[in-house]
């Protein structure tokens, strides 16, 4: 297995690091301690390059250094700059944060966050979601809740998921703003440009407002891809790394793969499961996902790809 992985390049992905407590269980909030043990694991055993490098080696068919990994974050959570990237500084690991650019300067994070965050905080008891009700009494209560709900949402079309949280978010007594200080806060383009001039953060679209694209018509589809590309040009002189909202394989379809390269991205992440070899699809590749639940000794078997 090490043989075989040695070949091969880890795509860590990540969302946000913090070192606050969260109201209940959120997958995407992985703490600040296990954050650095990860990091000092990848500094020492690990060659880390920036993810542009890697897709320039692997388009050229160019080797790779033995135990190469690439770190990335989704949805370009602001404790990445305040708690992510002293961490990061410190073991000189580049890394790469894919923003929604509709988000961007307005602090709030993508929907399945404003409803954890409106779940989290409403004063009403219970829910109706689809005819089932569903309490919000214990933490426990409302996660679930907030899970179930969230699945079932990114099921469904784009249009009818939007109504859906409308109703959702007005049973619920109003969707509240999520604040700049909130472990779910969103980056400003300040801190965006500050830290692309640091050198050692670069920045990729992950849509304008986070649809699932599999779930949107072929234009809403190329207006997402095009109008974060123009965004992220003009901010930042460049827009071409891409990373699919959710990921799954049932998230994307050769549609999207093909409009991504008509649109001048040069690769798209996937969150399927896995490790990339030197022949891997570059519209496709695969990622080691990391969740607040998960243990040092799982990160290490998954960076092998077990
Ligand atoms: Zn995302």
């Amino acid at each position: 297995m090490a043989r075989r992985t040695r070949a091969s390049v880890a795509v860590v992905m990540y969302h946000g690091v913090t070192r606050e407590p969260l109201p209940f269980f959120n997958w995407c909030q992985l703490d600040a301690g296990s954050f650095e043990q990860q990091m000092r694991f990848l500094a020492d055993e690990y060659a880390v390059l920036p993810l542009t490098e890697v897709v320039d080696r692997l388009t050229a068919h160019r080797p790779l250094p033995e135990h190469t990994a690439v770190v990335t974050f989704d949805d370009g959570f602001r404790n990445v700059a305040t708690t992510a990237y002293p961490i990061m500084e410190r073991h000189q690991i580049h890394s790469t944060v894919f923003v929604v650019t509709g988000l961007v300067g307005t602090h709030q994070p993508p929907w399945t966050d404003r409803l954890f965050q409106t779940i989290a905080n409403t004063p009403v008891s219970s829910v109706t979601f689809e005819g089932t009700d569903w309490p919000l009494t214990t933490p426990e209560r409302r996660s679930s809740a907030h899970r179930a709900i969230c699945k079932r949402l990114k099921q469904i079309d784009n249009d009818r998921k939007e109504e859906h949280l409308r109703e959702l978010f007005r049973q619920l007594g109003g969707c509240p703003e999520v604040s700049p200080d909130s472990p779910l806060a969103t980056m400003g383009w300040d801190e965006i440009g500050h830290l692309s001039r640091g050198g050692l953060i670069s920045f990729g679209s992950h849509t304008h407002t986070h649809p699932i694209l599999s779930r949107c018509s072929p234009e809403a589809q190329r207006e997402e891809l095009t109008r974060s590309r123009d965004i992220l040009r003009d901010r930042l002189g460049s827009a071409d790394l891409f990373a699919y909202p959710n990921g799954t394989r049932g998230d994307f379809t050769d549609d999207t793969k093909r409009l991504l390269a008509e649109t001048g991205y040069r690769c798209g992440l996937a969150t399927v499961p896995g490790l990339n070899g030197a022949n891997a699809d570059l519209f496709e590749l695969r990622r080691v996902n990391v969740g607040a639940d998960e243990g040092f000794s799982q990160f290490q078997l998954n960076m092998i790809g077990w």
